[in-house]
Order: structure tokens, then sequence, then C-alpha cells
């Protein structure tokens, strides 16, 4: 399997390769150069099977070469094995044809697990049999980061740095960042938001000088396999509720539009999904972007469902991607558009592309507070901020073909906007009751590319003996 960049420019690259680079070298984001179809029958063969077994048979044909098959599938056995969960991602029932997908029973609590504990294991397998070290390197509005650093902690050939938006992510999300104590772990708390972090990385991908001599390495969105692994609870989730037979519709609430783009790959792959619904906070681009065709960044305003506090949507990229039949140099030219001008229009037929597969809504930070409120009272189920966001903009797509709302976040992530609405403090497993006993250690760093530079040169010059 052949991977190339939304920019054309970039070197064609395997799995394995891929993985390991993470941005392209034009800017610009890998995507497989063709989508494999999955046969009807083998969807259907998918129904009750394990979910280790359902990704195995979902995401081999992305990896061609890179992993052997019995190793592959050990790798995702040791990935899953710390959820807390049998099933790893239940499906519960909220109301009649409404659906949600819990995707939060992972060691840090949110759906970023899926992919990062996976990747975790792909890096360490990748790196052991050329003895390579690789520097990480990752932007988060909260809960990658937490996911990233749980899953490379403590590895020799690693180091991880995560820049995180100083005071915008919850103090449960920064002490998971900042109380672990493995030397090979780096909080740096950022001044400015989300996107601020998010240029800061990009800026660092694109000096090839520092690329090259950190080994640095993405563990963002942006990494192919981390979309990969999130394309497998779709089938688990659609196949569960009589897929390939019957067609179901999927609101996810979205930032950075990994988690829904993964959801576009399994329509493709052919799982009938009708509807992907992208369901936006305040913060609410893309929901502009799909009802005029322009898509314009506006300064991010802070909500209480903070991991979708994003203007900058990265995967949206591998969107238009596609929209424009993969003509690169007409994705070159709108990012482009972008950096100069902070907008572009969308093509009338990209977007009448973009409208058959997805739709969209936004609410409020009142409704997403009156959905937590209201959910309990009309089925016991306790929502995260994300989770409800997606809740209510899914209710306002019900129809006859069954919706599955991905819950993003458990809701004791974020204790203080679920207690806001429900009066109900939720608790943290017991496996990490002492989190707020833990002692913090991070990084400050304001808005300045060189001075981040030299830091993780100095840190990780310390640890390579260089
Ligand atoms: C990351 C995140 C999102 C947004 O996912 P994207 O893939 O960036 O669209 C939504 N909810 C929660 C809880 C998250 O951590």
């Amino acid at each position: 399997m052949n991977y190339i960049s939304t920019r054309g420019t970039a070197p064609v690259l395997d799995f394995g390769q891929t993985m390991l680079t993470g941005l392209a070298r034009d800017g610009g984001l890998y995507v497989p150069a063709e989508v494999p179809r999955m046969p009807q029958a083998e969807i259907a063969a998918l129904a009750g099977l394990p979910y280790e077994e359902v990704a195995f048979r979902v995401m081999r044909p992305f990896v061609g070469d890179s992993f052997g098959d019995a190793e592959f599938r050990r790798l995702i056995d040791k990935a899953y094995a710390g959820f807390d969960h049998a099933a790893r991602a239940p499906l519960k029932q909220l109301a009649p044809g409404h659906f949600l997908l819990e995707l939060f029973h992972g060691p840090t609590l949110a759906f970023k697990d899926f992919a990062m504990q996976l990747i975790g294991q792909l890096f360490q397998a990748a790196l052991a049999r050329t003895g390579e070290r690789v520097t990480i390197v990752g932007a988060t509005s909260g809960d990658t980061g937490s996911a990233a650093i749980e899953a490379f902690r403590g590895l020799s050939n690693v180091d991880v740095f995560i820049l995180f938006p100083q005071g915008r992510v919850s103090d449960v999300q920064r002490r998971q960042m900042t109380t672990p104590a493995d030397a090979n772990v780096h909080a740096i708390a950022v001044e400015g938001d989300f996107d601020t972090c998010q240029r800061l990385l990009k800026e660092m991908f694109n000096d090839f000088a520092f690329r090259d001599r950190v080994r640095l390495a993405g563990v963002n969105s942006i990494n192919w396999a981390r979309v990969l692994a999130q394309v497998v609870y779709y089938f688990s989730a659609a196949v569960a509720l009589g897929a390939p037979h019957r067609a179901v519709s999927f609101t996810v609430p979205t930032g950075n539009f990994g988690d829904i783009f993964a959801g576009s790959i399994a329509r493709a792959m052919g799982l009938p999904i009708e509807r992907l619904v992208i369901a936006t906070n305040q913060n609410d681009i893309l929901h502009r972007c799909l009802s005029s065709g322009e898509y314009r960044t506006e300064a991010v305003m802070p909500s209480i469902s903070p991991s979708m506090d994003i203007q900058v949507s990265s995967n949206f990229e591998r969107a238009l991607f596609h929209a424009y039949d993969g003509d690169a140099g007409a994705v070159s030219q709108l990012m482009e558009e972008l950096r100069v001008a902070g907008r572009f229009t969308v093509s009338q037929g990209a977007l009448e592309g973009l409208r058959e597969i997805y739709a969209s809504g936004r609410v409020s930070e009142g409704q997403t507070g009156d959905t937590i409120t209201r959910t309990l009272a009309q089925t016991g189920e306790l929502l995260c901020p994300h989770s409800a966001v997606g809740v209510a903009v899914a209710e306002q797509h019900l129809g006859t073909t069954p919706m599955i709302t991905l819950a993003t976040a458990h809701p004791a992530k974020f204790p203080d906007a679920v207690q806001a609405a429900t009066g109900i403090r939720p608790a943290l497993p017991p496996r990490m009751a002492d989190l707020f006993d833990r002692p913090e250690r991070m990084t400050p760093m304001p808005d300045d590319r060189q001075a981040l530079q030299a830091l993780i040169l100095e840190r990780t010059a310390e640890r390579m003996g260089a």
C-alpha cells in the first residue's frame, strides 16, 4: 500500500514510513493512494467478533509489508489489553434509533487512546528493528497529549514533548500530562491557544535541518496511522446494528477532523454509512464551511468542551483532497490562501461532494449543558461536554436510519462542567484516584519556535549523550 501527500510533491511512502514521518515534507498530509474495498460478505463476517479481530481485519490491507500478520495481531492485542471494558467500544441505546458509542474506556479516558495505544506499540516494534530513536512532538487541546504520554512514557528510544495551551485544558487533562515522572516525558505549557501549539509544531516539521537532526516524529492526527486505528470502531458499531444489511449514520464531536475523517474511510471501504454528521461547539468553522462553502478562521473562543476549541482543522485537508478528486494542486492553492488570507472558498463541485458525505450542526454552551442535564434524566447516562455536543447535534439529524453518536471522553475528565449541569461530580476510576496528590512537572514556553527548538535540542542531547 502506497501513501501520497495531499500536496503532491512529497515522496511516496509505505505504511511504516508514513507512520514514522507524520507530516509530509511538502506540508501536506499522507493519504492512501487508493482506499481498498471490503466485500459485503467480509463486512457481514465481522459480526460478533472480538474488537481486536475486527481491528486486524479492517486495518490489514492498509499496512502492507510493514508488519507481518502474527506480529500485527500481537501488537493489536497489547494495545487494547489496558482498556477497562471487555467490549473496548461498547454501544448503548439512548432513545429509539439513537445509540451512543462509548470510546472512553482506555487508559486516559478519551477516544484518543484507541489510536495512541496502538501506535505506541507499532512505533516500538518498528524502532526496535532498526535501533533508531525518535523525538515525538505533539500539540494538544487536552486529550492527545495525555494519550501520547501514556503510550510512550518510559521508552528508551523515544522522547515525547507535548505542547498544550496554558490555562486552557481541564485540571484533570493537565495533571495527566504533568504528573508522569518518566525522564522521556516533557510537558510544555505554551502561551496561546491550541492553534498556536499546532502552528509551532508544523513550523518545526518544516525546518528540515532541525527535523532531521532530532528525528522528529508526529503523533497528531496528521499521522495516518492514528486515523486508521479510528476506522475500526465505525465497523464494529455499524455491524452490531445490522450492517452491511442496514445502513447507519454517525454524529461525531469534531475539532481537528481526524475522528470523523476515519468514518469517511470506513464509508469509502464499503461500510454503508448514510451520513457523517459534524458536531461543533461555538468554534464552528467546519459547520460554517459546510453551510456556506467559505472556510474562514476566527479567534478561538474557550468553551466547556475544550478538546474541540480549534479553528484550523488539519484533517479537513484530507477531506478536501478527496472532494477535489485527488487534485493536489488545487489543495495546495487553498492551503496557501488560508496561510496568507486566513480564508478560502471551496468550489461548488467539491462542496457538493462534501455534502453527499457530511452534514453538520453547531451547539451553544447553554445547549451543551442542557443536553448533559436532560440525557442524565432521560437515560441515566452521564455525558462529558464533548459527547453532549454530539448528542445535541445528532438529535437534530434523527430519521429512519439508526444514528450512532460517538462519546469521545469520560465525564470524569471534565468534572466541573458535568457537576454544573447535573449536581453530580463524576469520580475518576480507582487507578487514577490519587491524580491530584501527585507532583506536577511542566516547562512554560512563550510562542517562540527558536526557544522551543533550543529546549528540545538540549533535552534530547542530554539523553542521547551527543
Ligand atoms: C480530540 C477530541 C475531539 C475532537 O476530535 P478530532 O479528531 O480532533 O475531530 C472531540 N472530543 C474529545 C473528548 C477529544 O479529545
